[in-house]
């Protein structure tokens, strides 16, 4: 018996049952080809639209075996996707026929409560780290979804509840170890491999397999006050406008959103707004929950809701809210994001209209609160680059049946576009979906020019032959597009 996996350059190479027992003696974890006990039972990718077909997986348990896999596929030429918690919008966290990195066993969180740090396994997820952090009443700045892996979030850069006081996943990230395409495991922080440090926040996973992460902390919760406010979807011009005018003048602890949907009934949303579209006006303060509230108040008094939820609440019950929307494997989707500095009248308008004529129940139109610390930190800090704008505007179109793909998808460019062209010109690569673009869609824009060259150089010193190109690909410098295949 032999395998068949896809190389760098699109062609198939033999994998013999002596290789694969070589690498089975190298690994702890498991080694797996279709069909294999343990197969079914991997954690599966968020998209439904990109599921992937790996010929062979490597579920590592540990750096060692990172670097016997990275060791092997690099021997072969062999084509690797690597997956952290496979909640990839653009559908990276999967390959066909080529060899999948998953790091779902390497889910270990260790909070260190004096120093208030947290050191995070690669394949932990949102839930995982939270779960720690909060049992210390501390908070590493991360997303909204718990099922979503800390990696990816992070080295795209990672915005969440307590982004505008804190900042986003990459400003507090103080050391990550990292696996080279050469098989070199490196300590990536201030004092060690500065380049490779500034490259990850923000660059994604150009620069090989990060398989820990060390973050700084801060004191937020257990209790934290949350405003979740549900409106008509008719009353959209109105609740749009009050809330753009409260959130631009709200203080640094607070992180808002307000966001039109449909959601299915559920016991975890109230009924008022079962399988009724509404427009939601969401915020956490990250301060003194009964202060919080207070400051949370005018959010409460925009309109006439068809309910309010607000209340003080446990963070960790905050983090997990939306959850049971996005199960994986149930969704197609395709997101596009883009920045704006305000929300001026002509963007609201286009939410509006957005809004009311969505292509799919499911598909939401958002619009997140930035600024505060996030705008502090400046543009060549990290890659990550939008440190000016105050709003973050996102189309997910999500969606059920294959045959609305190209409906939904033309929906959300065509919505896309016309904000775009009215913001400051940079997007959120975490918030890029792919369809029938290159891995590349985005790459330009996400980042300030000088941040773009200089992680191409850096790319190009750790990875020239671009063998990690699962991802928001960054050409190598002077890369001639062939890889170095034997
Ligand atoms: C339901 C949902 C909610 C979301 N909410 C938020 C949010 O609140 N805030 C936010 O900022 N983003 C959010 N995102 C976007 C999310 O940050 C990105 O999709 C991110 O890429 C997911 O990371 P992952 O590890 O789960 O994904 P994966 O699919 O595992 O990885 C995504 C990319 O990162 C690379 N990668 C993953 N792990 C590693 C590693 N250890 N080393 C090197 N490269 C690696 C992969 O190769 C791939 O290119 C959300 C996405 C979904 C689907």
């Amino acid at each position: 018996m032999t395998t068949m996996v896809a190389t760098l350059r699109g062609a198939e190479t033999t994998i013999s049952d002596e290789d694969l027992e070589e690498l089975r003696a190298a690994v702890r974890g498991d080694v797996l080809t279709p069909g294999d006990p343990g197969w079914a039972e991997m954690r599966p990718p968020y998209n439904a639209m990109h599921p992937g077909r790996p010929a062979l997986v490597v579920r590592p348990t540990g750096t060692a075996d990172v670097v016997a896999a990275i060791t092997f596929a690099r021997e072969r030429q062999l084509l690797v996707a690597v997956r952290g918690g496979g909640h990839s919008i653009a559908g990276l966290s999967s390959v066909d026929g080529g060899m999948l990195l998953d790091l779902a066993r390497m889910d270990g969180v260790e909070v260190d409560p004096l120093a208030r740090t947290v050191h995070v396994q690669a394949g932990a997820l949102v839930g995982d780290m939270d779960h720690e952090t909060q049992a210390f009443g501390l908070v590493a700045p991360n997303g909204i979804v718990s099922d979503t892996g800390v990696a990816g979030l992070t080295l795209g850069g990672g915005e969440g509840w307590v982004r505008r006081k804190y900042g986003m996943a990459v400003d507090n990230l103080l050391s990550a170890q990292v696996v080279g395409a050469d098989g070199h495991v490196r300590t990536a922080s201030a004092e060690s491999e500065p380049d490779l440090f500034w490259a990850i926040r923000g660059g994604g996973g150009n620069f090989g397999v990060v398989t820990s992460f060390t973050f700084r902390c801060h004191p937020v919760g257990p209790t934290v006050a949350f405003a979740g406010v549900f409106h008509p979807v008719e009353d959209a011009e109105d609740v749009y406008r009050r809330f753009r005018d409260w959130a631009e003048s709200a203080p640094d602890e607070v992180s808002a959103m307000i966001g039109c949907t449909t959601l299915p009934p559920s016991e975890h949303t109230p009924p008022e707004v079962h399988n009724t579209p509404f427009v939601v006006t969401a915020a956490v303060h990250s301060g003194d929950p009964d202060a919080g509230m207070e400051v949370l108040g005018p959010l409460r008094e925009i309109g006439t809701p068809l309910v309010d939820i607000s209340g003080p609440l446990p963070y960790a019950g905050v983090q997990s809210a939306f959850d049971e929307f996005f199960r994986r494997g149930t969704l197609r989707s395709y997101w596009k994001s883009t920045y704006v500095e305000h929300l001026t009248d002509p963007i609201v308008d286009i939410l509006v209209d957005r809004a009311r004529n969505r292509p799919s129940a499911r598909t939401f139109v958002i619009a997140f609160l930035m600024g505060g610390a996030i705008n502090r930190v400046p543009v060549e800090e990290t890659p990550y680059s939008e440190r000016s704008a105050n709003w973050m505007v996102s189309f997910d179109g999500n969606w059920e049946d294959p045959a609305d793909d190209e409906r939904v998808i033309s929906w959300v460019r065509g919505a896309w576009g016309q904000v775009h062209e009215l913001g400051t010109g940079t997007l959120y690569l975490n918030f890029t979906g792919v369809a029938d673009e290159a891995t590349t869609v985005g790459v330009e824009s996400a980042f300030d020019k000088a941040n773009l060259q200089r992680l191409e150089e850096i790319k190009a010193h750790y990875d020239p032959d671009n063998f990690f190109r699962l991802n928001n690909n960054i050409t190598p410098a002077s890369y001639d597009g062939r890889a170095s295949a034997t």
